[in-house]
């Protein structure tokens, strides 16, 4: 008999049928013999709801009073859940993350959990309860509700997981597990069978939308098997995410993605002397503004030219600052703007150790004639700059270049927990 942590998102709470299939899912692991502690989001909707309403009443709401607001989202579904779950015979209580003991920082929004206290946990799980905790929220040490950030609830389920050691945290969502690419551009794409918190941290940070990334670095931080997987098909098992140490990795690449929201900004005849780049990105650093890809360009004549790119978001006022506060380090040099950029990558821990994974992307893109403006790479990872138009074309050439839509990426080296 193990600990199960179950998460259920706002689409698979969104009416009471869908709540009842929810206890239905969650009983079915009680019923394996394990202890269940089940983490729930608000009902369909509700904080998009809720986050309207507070914008009809002011513009400009307070940060602690949304944090007040948006948590009661989360209370509804618990309560209804344990309800639920209680309806057919079994225990349940509800607990919101102040009665748990979920201790974040002092910060509205946006808060990091520091610590989960596991006292009530245990003893109400071994009371024979199934525990219904409020994804989302959790209490400062000062006794202050905060929220953890969109999508927050992920978090929540896999922090309590590493705090009460269990044995595997499922997230269960209206997808069958992590594709290899959008299942939207590349119809037959396989569903993933294992990848690891490093591959997945990766994808979601070059677009793809499955986990809130911080609930993988808390997976990854202590180890908790993470699974994705549907909250319609019970039997399928989804996608196992978990150390890449206990994977043994056949496929250089684990998936694809691609991410429209950038913009590139080229600056030409630089002057070609020290401290231009520092300079540059310093101010821009100054003003908050994160620069992802750079290229500099050889220098010729004492000049030389600079190319990176920003969030689409952040546009305006890094050209202000370009033409204002380094007025003196542009000097006569020219700022070009190109709006119509994709940036598409491919992430796979099995590319470390094989040489020519770059060069077989390139070649996939030269072969669809996609032009490449920008490369760069670490570890895992190679993105290039494509014409945006050209990015669906590119996510299907690289998908199929990288055998991507068969489901032989990896195979799992010794114990995995079990489903
Ligand atoms: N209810 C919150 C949101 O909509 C948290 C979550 O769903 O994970 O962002
Ligand atoms: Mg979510």
């Amino acid at each position: 008999m193990g600990i199960i942590v179950q998460k259920f998102g706002g689409t698979s709470v969104a009416d009471p049928q869908k709540i009842h299939n929810v206890a239905k899912a969650v009983i079915r692991e009680k019923e394996k013999g394990n202890d269940v502690v089940v983490v729930v989001s608000a009902m369909g909707h509700t904080t998009d709801y809720l986050i309207k309403l507070a914008k009809e009443v002011t513009n400009n709401p307070d940060s602690r009073e949304m944090d007040m607001l948006l948590s009661t989202g989360e209370q509804v579904s618990i309560a209804l859940l344990a309800m639920a779950i209680q309806s057919n015979g079994y225990k349940a209580v509800s607990m919101n993350g102040q009665q748990v003991g979920i201790i974040t920082e002092n910060i509205h929004s946006k808060a990091r959990i520091v610590d989960i206290k596991t006292e009530k946990l245990k003893k109400y799980l071994k009371e024979g309860n199934i525990i219904v905790v409020a994804g989302f929220q959790g209490v400062t040490p000062e006794g202050e509700i905060t929220t953890l950030g969109r999508g927050g609830s992920d978090t929540s389920a896999v922090a309590i997981a590493a705090a009460l050691k269990a044995d595997r945290c499922d997230i269960y969502t209206d997808v069958e597990g992590v594709y290899a690419t959008d299942p939207r551009i590349v119809p037959n794409i396989q569903k993933t069978d294992v990848i690891s918190y490093e591959e997945m941290l990766e994808l979601a940070r070059v677009g793809a939308n499955v986990l809130h990334p911080r609930s993988v670095e808390t997976a990854k931080q202590f180890g908790v098997p993470l699974r994705v997987r549907s909250s319609f098909k019970l039997n399928n098992l989804g996608t196992l995410i978990i150390g890449v140490e206990n994977m043994e990795i056949y496929k250089p690449v684990a998936g694809v993605a691609a991410d429209t929201s950038q913009v590139r900004i080229l600056l030409a005849n630089l002057p070609d002397i020290p401290g231009t780049a520092a300079k540059l990105f310093g101010s821009l650093a100054k003003n908050n503004i994160s620069v992802d890809m750079i290229i500099q360009s050889l220098a010729s004549n004492g000049k030389n030219s600079i190319a990176f790119t920003v969030d689409a978001d952040d546009l305006d006022s890094a050209i202000k600052i370009l033409k204002e506060d380094d007025k003196d380090t542009v000097k006569d040099g020219e700022i070009l703007i190109d709006k119509d950029i994709a940036k598409v990558s491919i992430v796979g821990a099995g590319m470390v150790d094989r040489p020519g994974i770059a060069a077989d992307m390139f070649k996939a893109l030269a072969e669809k004639d996609i032009n490449i403006k920008m490369i760069s790479t670490s570890e895992i990872k190679i993105s290039c700059l494509v014409d945006k138009d050209k990015s669906k074309e590119a996510i299907k050439a690289l998908c199929k270049e990288f055998n991507l839509e068969t489901n032989e990426m990896a195979i799992v080296k010794g114990d995995l927990p079990d489903v």
